[in-house]
């Protein structure tokens, strides 16, 4: 994040008042907002079951020029073949087209010779890709999908290939082309993986199953994980898209199906996409990350957050040190909200931790941004306490993570906002509502939503609302 170069301005107390009265109007009422389930996602129950391969079932059939035919191989392959029974059951339904299998599937490893695939040497291409000029799926089994493996389970591998089929199913549509953009494509490719998965997530894969809570979440991590690097433009060639992105492309797959996917072209993702484009992108290289304990960066963090909710009203909870003997919430950390005394409490020490950028072998460090953010969400509950929402349970949670979306998307670059977004910094809020212990989805308590798809949904509406009424009237 970064600090403007104007003062911050500061919202006189009275006019904070003078909104307060106005406040429960605003929030209450808003009809046509869908409303949100506690215990499902995206209309799916959150379960906690087994994810991954399932036992006792025969391997697929496939095969893949150039496999060893071990572990990753087979896992490989499984995962073509469900993806590919997948797209035999939902294109002709969707789209009135058959599907026909890939031509060809290669496996190579990225640290041996590397045969040519697609006109290309694989000796290093730590890569799995889709090759339109010989219709063949290609995936290194050497380094790739062992390490994604290791990290974020086998769902990974499947992930991986979901995407790169969604390509082979974009080429049959013949909706792309070589004008299409990169971040077009590949939107379409993470949405058709989305789709696929809400398939498992139901019980149909033959060799996989998907529980809606861990399960996603890993798949989702998996996405972060290879998401583009911070400072990447989304207009650049091979763009990917960010996590927040890249996520949310997922998740509108999931939610929508198939149908939803197709409809992603450039100006629908001009519309939404967070990823700043190559020429004016600013290079995150810690640089723009702000001491989080400076006091000037959290007073100018308390501005945006007053700013950012004013027309609800509420007026601003008391900031100090950490909360010890809070009468009626537990004490979180690195921030804390107590109700009883309107106060937001902060270690500092447990927020620069969080807020400084992640480095191998140590725990904990996530960048500014998730920092922020999760004392972000410890001020929206005071604005739930002062609208008369509970501040207790899922439904709690939820609510926290939408408004603290309403935070993040007020500061959004080039609106004039005492702090605002750097590069990566959706991501850092991404990858700390993945976490087991996210804050910025959780109760007053500390208690997280329990699907990490869930945590980002709420925090991406709140992003894209122009205010907090669809926060609230959304996640009762
Ligand atoms: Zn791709």
């Amino acid at each position: 994040m970064t600090r403007s170069a104007r003062p911050p301005r500061w919202m006189p107390v009275l006019l904070a008042a003078t909104l307060l009265a106005a406040c429960t109007q605003s929030v209450a009422g808003t009809g046509g907002v869908e409303r949100w389930s506690a215990t499902k996602v995206a209309g799916l129950d959150i379960t906690t079951g087994d994810s991954g391969p399932r036992r006792g079932v025969a391997g697929s059939r496939l095969t893949a020029d150039g496999g060893d035919g071990g572990r990753i191989d087979r896992l490989a392959l499984d995962a073509v073949d469900d993806v590919q029974e997948y797209w035999t059951e939902v294109l002709p339904a969707n789209f009135g087209k058959r599907f026909e299998p890939v031509t060809r599937l290669v496996s190579y490893d990225s640290g041996g010779a590397g045969p040519q695939v697609c006109g290309t040497g694989t000796a290093g291409l730590v890569n799995a890709f889709y090759c339109a000029t010989d219709d063949t799926v290609a995936w290194d089994r050497g380094q790739l999908l062992p390490t994604l493996d290791d990290s974020f389970g086998p769902m990974s591998v499947v992930a991986v290939l979901a995407h790169e089929l969604g390509h082979a199913v974009q080429f049959r549509l013949g909706a792309t082309g070589a004008q299409t953009a990169s971040i077009v494509k590949e939107q379409q490719a993470d949405c058709y993986a989305g789709s696929f998965f809400r398939w498992v997530a139901e019980g149909n894969a033959p060799h996989f199953q998907l529980s809606t809570g861990p399960g996603l979440n890993q798949i989702m991590s998996t996405l972060f994980f290879i998401r583009d690097s911070a400072g990447t433009g989304f207009d650049a060639q091979g763009a990917h898209g960010n996590a927040f992105d890249r996520v949310s492309a997922f998740q509108f797959g999931f939610g929508d199906g198939p149908r939803r996917c197709a409809q992603i072209d450039e100006a629908e993702v001009r519309r939404r996409i967070t990823q700043q484009a190559s020429d004016d992108r600013v290079r995150d290289d810690g640089a723009a990350d702000l001491p989080v304990d400076d006091p000037d960066a959290l007073r100018a963090l308390m501005t945006t957050l007053r700013n950012s909710y004013a027309p609800a009203g509420a007026e601003p909870p008391t900031v100090g040190a950490v909360l010890d003997g809070c009468p009626d919430a537990a004490p979180t950390r690195p921030a804390a909200y107590c109700p009883g005394t309107d106060t937001i409490g902060l270690d500092l020490d447990a927020l620069v931790r969080i807020g400084s950028a992640p480095q191998p072998g140590r725990r904990g460090g996530i960048g500014d941004f998730a920092a922020f953010a999760e004392v972000a969400s410890r001020y929206a509950l005071s604005l739930q306490r002062v609208a008369g929402y509970p501040l207790r349970g899922v439904a709690a949670g939820q609510r926290t993570a939408c408004l603290t979306g309403v935070w993040a998307g007020s500061i959004v670059a080039g609106r004039g906002a005492a702090l605002r977004l750097s590069p990566g910094d959706l991501d850092e809020a991404v990858a700390e509502m993945l976490t087991a212990d996210s804050l910025i989805a959780a109760d007053v308590d500390g208690a997280s939503v329990p699907s990490g798809f869930a945590r980002v949904e709420a925090f991406r509406d709140g992003f894209s609302a122009p205010g907090t009424a669809t926060c609230t009237a959304k996640y009762r």
